[in-house]
C-alpha cells in the first residue's frame, strides 16, 4: 500500500530531482515564471502532474518552498512555476539566471476536479498570483473544451499592473473561455471593471447554478466572499472548490506544519471542497 496516498503511486516523496532553468519570463513586479527542465531524461519522461498540484523547490543551503505548477499538464519537456518573491527561498530563486540548477521534489497534493466538471458550467474565480495554480486547469479545460458548458474566468488584482498572463487572455477567449478582469484601484488608461472580484460573480448571469462548478484560489478572505457569493446564487457548497495555502515543510502529512483545522493542506489539499473548510476559512490563526 502507498503510505503517502496524496503522492503519485510511483513517487519517492523524499527524492529531490535536479532541474535546470531553461528560461525565465518576468511577469509582473516581483513575480517571474521559471520554465524548468529535468536533468535526468528518465525523470523528464515519467514526470506527470494534475492541474492544481505543487512541487517543493529546493535551493541548497537555503531551504524548500511549496510552489504550484503553472504549466499545461499535457505539455511535456518543460515545467513552469510562477513565483512571487516572499522570503528566503523565493528571494534566492529570484537571483538565479537561466542555466542555473536546483532541486525539485513532487508532485504533491490534490487537484482541481476537472473530470467532475464534465457537462457543467465552470467559473474560475481568482485574485493576484492565485491565477498561477489555476492556469493548468484553464489549459486542461480548453484542451477538452467540448466536454464542458460555459467556461468563465473572473480575475482580480490590486491594480492593472498586478494582472498575470495578460498576453494569453485573447488566446483563451478564442478557445472558448470568457475572461473578465477587475482591479481594486484603476490607473491611467484602465477602462475596465473596478472593484473586488466576488462582485463580478454577483453580477454574472448563471444559467444553471445546480450544474455549475466554482474553482477559486486567492487570499482566504477573497475565497470566503467568493463562496458566499456563489452560495447566494444557488451553487451548492460541495460544488465550490478552494485552494488552501499554509506554511509547508514535509509536503506529505508527517510534520503537521500545514495543519488547517482537521486537514493537512499538503495531503488533503491544497484543493478542497469549500464545505470541508467553511468553518475554518475566516478563523483568525488558521
Ligand atoms: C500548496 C502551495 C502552493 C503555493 N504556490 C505558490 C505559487 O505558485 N507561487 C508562489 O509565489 N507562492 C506559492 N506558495 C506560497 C509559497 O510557498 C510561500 O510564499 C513560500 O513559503 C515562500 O518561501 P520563502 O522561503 O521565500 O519565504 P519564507 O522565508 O519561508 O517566508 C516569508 C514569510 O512568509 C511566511 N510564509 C511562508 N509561507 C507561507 C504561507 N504559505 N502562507 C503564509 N505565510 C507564509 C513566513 O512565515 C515568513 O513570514 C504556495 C504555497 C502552498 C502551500
Amino acid at each position: 500500500m502507498n503510505p503517502f496516498p496524496s503522492c503519485s503511486p510511483n513517487l519517492e516523496p523524499w527524492l529531490t530531482h535536479t532541474v535546470r532553468i531553461a528560461e525565465i519570463t518576468r511577469e509582473i513586479e516581483n513575480v517571474a515564471t521559471y520554465h524548468l527542465e529535468f536533468q535526468d531524461q528518465a525523470v523528464a519522461e515519467s514526470f506527470a502532474f494534475r492541474a492544481g498540484q505543487f512541487n517543493m523547490l529546493y535551493l541548497p543551503g537555503v531551504g524548500e518552498s511549496a510552489i504550484s505548477i503553472s504549466s499545461d499538464p499535457a505539455q511535456r519537456g518543460t515545467l513552469d512555476h510562477t513565483v512571487r518573491i516572499a522570503g528566503n527561498v523565493t528571494g534566492e530563486l529570484a537571483r538565479l539566471d537561466a542555466g542555473a540548477t536546483f532541486g525539485l521534489r513532487g508532485p504533491f497534493g490534490s487537484a482541481w476536479p476537472i473530470d467532475e466538471c464534465r457537462g457543467q458550467d465552470v467559473i474560475i474565480v481568482t485574485g493576484g498570483i492565485g491565477l498561477a495554480p489555476l492556469r493548468p486547469a484553464i489549459y486542461e479545460l480548453l484542451n477538452r473544451r467540448a466536454e464542458f458548458g460555459n467556461l468563465t474566468l473572473l480575475y482580480g488584482a490590486r491594480d492593472p499592473a498586478g494582472l498575470l498572463y495578460t498576453n494569453q487572455y485573447d488566446t483563451w477567449r478564442s478557445r472558448g473561455l470568457e475572461v473578465a478582469t477587475t482591479v481594486d484601484r484603476a490607473s491611467a488608461g484602465w477602462s475596465g471593471n473596478v472593484g473586488v472580484v466576488p462582485q463580478l460573480l454577483d453580477r454574472m448571469k448563471l444559467d444553471n447554478p445546480a450544474q455549475t462548478r466554482v474553482l477559486c484560489c486567492g487570499p482566504e478572505v477573497m475565497m470566503w466572499y467568493t463562496a458566499r457569493a456563489a452560495l447566494g446564487r444557488g451553487v451548492p457548497g460541495n460544488q465550490i472548490y478552494v485552494s488552501l495555502e499554509r506554511n509547508m515543510n514535509c509536503a506529505i502529512g508527517l510534520c503537521g506544519h500545514c495543519q488547517f483545522g482537521p486537514t493537512f493542506v499538503c495531503k488533503d489539499g491544497p484543493v478542497v471542497k469549500y464545505d470541508q473548510v467553511a468553518d475554518f476559512l475566516r478563523v483568525e490563526g488558521f
